[in-house]
């Protein structure tokens, strides 16, 4: 069951049809075990809550313990629905539970999604108890307040001359475990989608997830909203099958109880949700009903809970999960101690190819200036790239060097001065817009997605080009996304990991990571494209190799190179500029700074053999 790869499976139906056979089934084999038909629909109630939750968690890494609102709005819609105003068609009322849900999941993630980590998770918590305290006083009156609303009707359907009625226990699994399994179908083709790739690339890193191009906060959102309209389905679910709509369901304890389900099931599994509530509703009814343990019960919970925590982190299906691919990708995934050399294949063309697109000056800086706080990182820096050059930047251990380069992509603001690249002024756009430029760096640190293969790392890069910034494309498959599978194959190819395309990168060697790291700012096809110490911690052979892979990938790219490997750069710069204490010290030829009295000095003058 491996859910959290973003290809589509080779048989991409197969977890569909088990899902299909095991719910078929369920009714003819849980009696034998003595499952009480109730709990088995409470499991699948909690199950559906659980697939947006995990969407949301799981899959884009955004922990919120404000589920119970939305689960509260759905279900308090639909109750009120069809007690108080009488209206007559259940599943309808349902969905309009649904939207309500989604609306005030909008608005709520609009609020909490402008806070990241914990602090997120505090607003979804304080938003919960919002919620609660409104649906018992200001709102009692439509609510019921602490008595919740009684006579909830159960769904029938009438399709010509067949009438079905769903009431309660195993006459109402049918419904339950079709809107389970609707649910499901949904939910499998969202993360198979773009997007739905793109939410794992921002639960992995954020940072780059909006560096290679993608608008980050519109992808939290559509996640956010998804959860918030499997939570008012369930919500409304809920009171259809107690015929009766619960004042806790806004409890926190709610959230609470989703959240330990989850991971005690297994996040971004999808269906790790389900096995949480059974493993939770099966032990409650057990040790309650059957040991009658009373209350004493939530005590063994707790340890259960903490055991599987500490013994399988990622939870029940996810420890299963990873079993699975421990023995499937066993021959793949030792890290090589020969790292393929790199092909040098033909670089992939870069958006304005050199010779029919921009020429001249492609990017110029004017006067940029970073200061933090007392600190002056960058001082009135002007500099000017023209396009096709392959530019060296050079300069000792504070110089501003790496400023300067995250103040060229956007990624932090200058406090003076400006940029214009292609002829436009870019200063004071986001680092994703400027990506979608054109315009893209690779990192001194690695910044990678590290549960994703080297394949997906890049494809994640390339989807931003290919689709833009952000869309909404949750029904349709990554395999579907034209020119995809091209472009990562061509990137692969190119920086010499096309034979460790299905690795997980936190099983790759250092050097691979790194020409992962250049493969990552390459797979946007950047027409300039900024290396920060791309030869950083490489053993000899390395550097040889890499140095090789830089030419020819400069063959077609405007580049800027900043590296402390100095015979490197002057084997490879036409120009070098030289930072000192935040300023261009000097720029020239390789020959000339390697003559200059200035550059010696400034390395101390212990490199007369930058002249060898
Ligand atoms: P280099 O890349 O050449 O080693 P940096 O650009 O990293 O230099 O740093 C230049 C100067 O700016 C250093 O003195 C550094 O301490 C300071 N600096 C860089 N980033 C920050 C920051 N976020 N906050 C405060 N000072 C910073």
């Amino acid at each position: 069951m491996n859910a959290d790869r973003i290809y589509t499976p080779r048989r991409p139906l197969l977890l569909e049809a088990i899902t299909a056979a095991a719910l078929i089934a369920a009714p003819f084999v849980l009696p034998y075990f003595d499952a009480a038909p109730n709990t088995v629909n409470r499991i699948l109630v909690w199950g559906l809550f659980g697939i947006g939750f995990d969407i949301l968690f799981g899959y884009t890494g955004l922990l919120s313990f404000g589920q119970s609102a939305l689960y509260g709005t759905g279900g308090f819609v639909a109750a009120y629905l069809l007690t108080v105003a009488g209206f007559p068609y259940v599943i309808t009322a349902l969905v309009i539970g649904m939207v309500a849900a989604a609306v005030v999941g909008y608005v709520v993630g609009l609020i909490a999604l402008r806070r990241t980590g914990i602090y997120f998770a505090m607003i979804t918590i304080a938003i919960a108890e919002v919620f609660f305290f409104v649906e018992f006083n200001p709102l009692s009156e439509w609510t019921g307040g602490e008595n919740g609303l009684p006579g909830v009707p159960t769904p029938s359907l009438d399709l010509g001359s067949l009438h079905l009625r769903f009431t309660t226990g195993w006459s109402l699994y049918p419904f339950l475990a079709f809107c389970y399994f609707v649910g499901i179908v949904v939910a499998l083709r969202i993360v198979r989608s773009p997007a739905g790739a793109i939410f794992r690339a921002i639960r992995e890193n954020p940072l780059r997830a909006a560096a290679v191009g993608h608008n980050i906060h519109a992808y939290k959102l559509t996640a956010f909203v998804i959860a918030a309209a499997y939570a008012g389905f369930a919500g409304g679910l809920l009171g259809v099958m107690q015929a009766f709509m619960p004042p806790d369901a806004f409890m926190l304890e709610t959230s609470g109880q989703l959240v330990m389900q989850t991971a005690i099931g297994g996040t971004g599994t999808l269906f790790g949700p389900l096995a949480g509530a059974a493993v939770w509703l099966f032990l409650q009814d057990f040790l309650q009903g059957t040991l009658g343990l009373g209350a004493t019960w939530k005590l063994v919970l707790g340890l259960v809970f903490v055991v599987l925590v500490c013994f399988l982190r990622q939870g029940i299906l996810g420890g299963v999960r990873n079993f699975v691919a421990l023995f499937s990708s066993k021959a793949e995934s030792r890290p090589s101690d020969t790292p393929e050399p790199a092909s040098f294949a033909a670089p992939m063309p870069a958006r304005h190819e050199l010779g029919n697109g921009f020429t001249g000056p492609i990017l110029q800086a004017k006067g940029l200036t970073k200061r933090y706080g007392g600190v002056v990182a960058n001082e009135g820096i002007d500099f000017t790239v023209n396009a096709g050059d392959l530019r060296g930047i050079i300069g000792p251990n504070g110089a501003g060097k790496s400023t300067f380069f995250k103040m060229l992509t956007c990624e932090v603001p200058p406090t003076s001065g400006r940029i214009t690249f292609e002829g436009r002024d870019i200063t004071g756009m986001r680092v994703t817009d400027v990506c979608q430029l054109g315009l893209t760096k690779s990192y001194q640190v690695n910044q990678l997605f590290n549960r994703l293969t080297v394949r997906e790392n890049v494809a994640i890069a390339a989807l931003a080009e290919l689709r833009g910034k952000f869309r909404l494309d949750l029904m349709r498959s990554l395999l579907d996304v034209k020119g995809l599978d091209a472009q990562v194959d061509h990137t692969l190819a190119l920086v010499g990991l096309a034979a460790r395309r299905d690795v997980p990168v936190a099983q790759l060697a250092y050097g691979e990571k790194r020409r992962l790291e250049i493969a990552l700012a390459l797979a946007s096809s950047p027409s300039l494209l900024l290396l920060d110490e791309p030869l950083a911690g490489m053993s000899p052979r390395e550097r040889v190799e890499t140095v090789g892979l830089l030419r020819s990938i400069a063959e077609d790219r405007t580049m800027i190179i900043i590296d402390h490997d100095m015979d490197a750069l002057f084997e490879l710069a036409g120009r070098i500029t030289v930072l000192q204490e935040g300023r261009v010290l000097v720029e020239g030829t390789p020959e000339e700074i390697k003559r200059n009295e200035r550059v010696q000095e400034a390395y101390l003058g212990g490199l007369e053999d930058l002249a060898a």
